[in-house]
C-alpha cells in the first residue's frame, strides 16, 4: 500500500500544468478507478457505518460535530494549527474526500484551493457561510472582496449551524429531528458566548478600543464588540508583511498609543514583534482564528476560541495581563 501511494504522489508532483490541486484530483481519481494504488479499501467505512462528513478546517469540524452528535462521522481535511487559506491538499486528502458522503466548506474565498479540490469529485458539498451578512475587505489588493472570517461572529455561526442542519438532514433524513434539536441547543450556546464576548470587551476603555493583529481576520468580532480593527495584512498569503504594511501598523500604534498588539496562531508573529520593538507597545498574545488548537491546547472548541480571544484581547488592552 505505501508503495502505491508513493506512485500516486509522484504523478501529482510531475503534472502541474494548470494547478497542483486539479492535477492531484485527476491523478487520484485515476488511481482510484484503476485500483492500481490498492488504496480503495483504505478508509472505507471509516465512519463505522455512519455517513462521513468532511470539513475544510478544524473550526467547522468542531461546530459540525455539535450538530451531528453521534449520528455522523465528522473529520477535518486540515489539521489543528494548519494554515487554511493557501493549503495544498495532499493525495491522501483527495482519497479521503472521494469517499466522504458530504463536504462542508466555509466559502467567501477562504479556501483558495477548494474549487479545484472538489472538481471531479462526485460528492455533494455545502457552503456553510451562505446567508451571512458579509463584510468586505477595505485594504490591500483584496479591497472590496468578502472577508472570509465570518465565523468570528458567533451570530454568523448560528447561520452556519442552520446550513449544517439542512445539509445533514438531506444526507441522513432519518435523523433530521436529532440534527434540528442539536442545532437549537448549540445555537443557544453561541448566543451565550456572544453575550459573554461583548460584555468582556465592553470593559476596554474607549481610548484603547483598537484591535491590532497580523491578519485582518477580526472584522466580524470587532463589529460585534465595537472595536476598531487594524492589521498588518488583509488575508494570509505568501506575500505579506511588506515594509510598507509594517510601517503603517507602527504609525497607527504610535499615534494611538495602542497598549498591546496581537498575532494569530497559524502565522509567524515576527512582523508584529517588529511593531512592538518600534513602538513600545506590548505583545498581547496569540489569538486563534483559522484553526483550533490540539485537544490539550487552549482552544480545543469554537466556544473556547471565542472565550480565549476575548480574554487575551481584554487583558492586553486594559493592561491586566502580567
Ligand atoms: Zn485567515
Amino acid at each position: 500500500m505505501p508503495k502505491f501511494s508513493f506512485r500516486c504522489a509522484k504523478i501529482v508532483r510531475r503534472s502541474r500544468p494548470v494547478s497542483a490541486a486539479g492535477a492531484a484530483v485527476a491523478a487520484i481519481l485515476l488511481c482510484l478507478s484503476l485500483a492500481a494504488c490498492g488504496g480503495a479499501a483504505e478508509g472505507q467505512g471509516s465512519g463505522g457505518g455512519k455517513p462521513v462528513v468532511l470539513t475544510t478546517f478544524t473550526v467547522l469540524a468542531e461546530v459540525a460535530q455539535n450538530v451531528a452528535g453521534d449520528k455522523l462521522q465528522v473529520e477535518s481535511i486540515t489539521k489543528a494549527g494548519a494554515e487554511i487559506h493557501g493549503y495544498e491538499p495532499t493525495p491522501g486528502d483527495i482519497r479521503k474526500a472521494a469517499k466522504a458522503d458530504l463536504i462542508l466548506d466555509n466559502g467567501l474565498n477562504l479556501e483558495a484551493w477548494f474549487a479545484q479540490f472538489v472538481e471531479g469529485l462526485d460528492v455533494p458539498h455545502a457552503v456553510v457561510s451562505e446567508g451571512v451578512e458579509v463584510m468586505s475587505i477595505s485594504e490591500d489588493s483584496y479591497q472590496g472582496k468578502p472577508n472570509p472570517h465570518a465565523w468570528m461572529s458567533p451570530v454568523n455561526v448560528q447561520i452556519y449551524v442552520d446550513n449544517m442542519v439542512k445539509a445533514f438532514s438531506k444526507l441522513d433524513p432519518d435523523n433530521a429531528a436529532v440534527f434540528e434539536a442539536n442545532g437549537a441547543a448549540y445555537k443557544a450556546k453561541l448566543q451565550s458566548v456572544k453575550d459573554e464576548m461583548v460584555q468582556k470587551l465592553a470593559t476596554v476603555p474607549e481610548a484603547q478600543r483598537a484591535l491590532v493583529t497580523c491578519e485582518g481576520a477580526f472584522s466580524y468580532l470587532a463589529r460585534d464588540a465595537g472595536l476598531r480593527e487594524v492589521y498588518i495584512w488583509a488575508v494570509n498569503a505568501e506575500q505579506q508583511a511588506t515594509p510598507q504594511q509594517i510601517t503603517k501598523a507602527i504609525e497607527f500604534v504610535k499615534a494611538n498609543k495602542v497598549p498591546a498588539v496581537f498575532c494569530e496562531s497559524t502565522v509567524s508573529e515576527a512582523p508584529m514583534r517588529q511593531v512592538v520593538g518600534a513602538t513600545g507597545s506590548t505583545f498581547g498574545g496569540v489569538l486563534y482564528v483559522d484553526s483550533l488548537s490540539e485537544s490539550d491546547g487552549p482552544v480545543p472548541t469554537y466556544l473556547e476560541l471565542i472565550r480565549h480571544d476575548s480574554k487575551i484581547i481584554t487583558e492586553g488592552l486594559t493592561g491586566a495581563a502580567s
